[in-house]
């Protein structure tokens, strides 16, 4: 992909604080971290987002993440972490190539949480049913 900053990060042509390499799958720190220790985990291959991606690739990355997303934990001594990607721009997600975020936790750090609602449960069941009719 000639325009996507993260391929770019894979191939050198760009710097970053890689943590991880190997042939499949690349590590680094986010350069505007949530928080200390803050790592983003990509497959080499480019795809533009999760649901786009090949299953063999997110077979391959999972015990990648599982990996680094413990070590990340051990070196910044955090009690937590987010594991997460955004998939489209409503949701967030502003680079294009696929990407885990690992997001260390600590007590306290007041980072935002989720916004829950309540919810009738017919509205729920009617969802449910809606989910299970498209898988
Ligand atoms: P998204 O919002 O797409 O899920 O997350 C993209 C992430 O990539 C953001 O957290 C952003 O800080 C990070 N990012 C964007 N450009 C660069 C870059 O050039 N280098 C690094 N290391 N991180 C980047
Ligand atoms: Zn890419």
């Amino acid at each position: 992909m000639n325009n996507c900053i993260f391929c770019k990060i894979i191939n050198k042509e760009i710097p970053a604080d890689i943590i991880y390499e190997d042939d499949q799958a690349l590590a680094f720190l986010d350069i505007r971290p949530v928080s200390r220790g803050h790592a983003l985990v990509v497959p080499k291959k480019h795809s533009d987002d999760f649901l786009s991606s090949e299953d063999q690739v997110l077979e391959d990355l999972m015990p990648k993440i599982k990996k680094i997303a413990a070590a990340v934990m051990k070196a910044t001594n955090a009690e937590g972490i987010n594991i997460s990607t955004n998939h489209g721009a409503a949701a967030g997600q502003v680079v294009f190539h696929l990407h885990f975020h690992l997001i260390p936790r600590f007590g306290g750090d007041r980072l935002t949480a989720w916004p829950h609602q309540e919810i009738e449960p017919k509205t729920r069941a009617e969802i449910a049913e809606a989910i299970k009719r498209n898988l």
